[in-house]
């Protein structure tokens, strides 16, 4: 894995050189060398230097001319998201989903399968690599074009390692050294984080790009939250920040968790929970697909159920919303995907019980994403590190 960059320095200080210049076109708009000359205050020449280095790295591309104003209409140059491709890894307890994508975050080719990731990190992490491989052939792209790797797991991860931390529910995976295991397949940065992180990162990148300050919450199997708060993750100090299904239900039963603990809101509130105390009411629900069916098939006790699930949701919920005052909650996760009624159950107690001046503009919405909100983070969370200032000076030499 490459070293990160130090977080108490600013990433370039010298606005001069090719990498600073590209982060003005990062946004994809065309512009001559006079635009990139009076925005950054630069010579010509070093403007047009800085251009050559990133057209013969692919990173810029012609786009054509500008209005002449007189003489030869000028060039414009526009960053060429296609110059190279990320993959996409977004591993769930018992599915995967790897995508191909290009500098921009659009998936070119995308997988989805069944795998168990108790099975162990070795068997699950060789799929991986055989599944991008894969990818990678059918976009028609040779491997050397993949500029680095994000992948996302169902557990605590310690970023700057890319290892897991004492995940609950990954025997085998505490402490495994990922980044290294899928290096010797791909000898480029690779970046990992937990599942929810980058779900947060994938939906904000994709949805809300303006939102500063956003919580994502995945209800499925487990419940947790990816945090950005003033346009930044938040991991905490052992990347165990946002871990909301263990946080005790206010006035909650006193359920057993598989924590150790009682009265956790993923053991009243999460898909297994909701399903068990339907199957006593003599329901059949084997699983979170299972409830979401019945659900949207219009059976009043499952939606009674999950409509209940949601204010204990919304419950703990309150309290995030005035620590935090997000603009936006996002609600995805397979349970989720029920669709209001869940949402209708976290509104009513979340605009209850919060301070109205956190609620004021507050907005709590379903996942836009469609199930890609995993692999569009894991691309984002690679893009933001090779693309940034220091990254493309080293790139071009610079
Ligand atoms: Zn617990």
């Amino acid at each position: 894995m490459a070293p990160r960059s130090d977080p108490r320095r600013p990433a370039d200080v010298r606005p001069n050189t090719a990498g600073s210049l590209f982060q003005l076109l990062r946004d994809g708009q065309p512009r001559t060398r006079a635009d990139l000359a009076a925005i950054t205050g630069l010579a010509r020449s070093t403007v047009a230097a800085r251009i050559e280095d990133l057209l013969a790295a692919g990173l810029l591309a012609p786009t054509g001319e500008a209005a002449s104003t007189g003489g030869r209409p000028p060039a414009t140059f526009a960053f060429n998201p296609a110059a190279r491709i990320v993959v996409a890894v977004d591993l769930g307890v018992s599915h995967a989903r790897v995508a191909v994508t290009d500098l921009g975050g659009h998936v070119l080719a995308e997988d989805t399968f069944e795998l168990a990731i108790a099975d162990g990190p070795e068997p699950v992490l060789g799929r991986v690599v055989d599944v991008a491989r894969a990818l990678v052939r059918e976009v028609g792209r040779p491997e050397a074009d993949v500029v680095g790797m994000g992948v996302g797991l169902p557990g605590p991860v310690e970023h700057a390692s890319g290892r897991p931390t004492s995940p609950p529910i990954m025997p085998g995976w505490d402490g495994y050294d990922v980044p290294g295991r899928l290096g010797e397949a791909f000898p480029i940065p690779i970046l990992v984080d937990n599942d929810v992180n980058i779900m947060a990162l994938g939906e904000h990148e994709a949805v809300w790009p303006d939102v500063d300050d956003l919580l994502y919450v995945k209800i499925a199997t487990g419940i947790g939250a990816g945090i950005i708060s003033d346009g930044t993750i938040q991991r905490g100090a052992q990347g165990a920040a946002g871990d909301l299904g263990h946080i005790a239900v206010p006035g909650g039963a006193e359920v057993p968790c598989r924590c150790g603990n009682f009265g956790c809101l993923e053991a009243i509130a999460g898909g297994p929970a909701v399903a068990a105390a339907l199957r006593e009411k003599g329901l059949e629900v084997a699983s979170n697909a299972a409830l979401v069916e019945l659900v949207r098939s219009g059976n009043l006790e499952a939606t009674l159920a999950l409509r209940q699930a949601g204010r204990e949701i919304g419950a703990v919920l309150a309290t995030c919303v005035n620590l935090l005052n997000p603009s936006v909650i996002v609600i995805g996760g397979a349970v989720a995907e029920a669709g209001e009624h869940l949402l209708a159950g976290i509104r009513e107690v979340v605009y209850t019980r919060s301070l109205p001046l956190a609620t004021q503009h507050l907005r709590i919405v379903a996942s836009r994403t469609a199930g890609r909100a995993g692999v569009l983070g894991a691309a984002a969370m690679v893009t933001q590190h090779v693309l940034s200032a220091e990254q493309i000076n080293a790139l071009v030499g610079d």
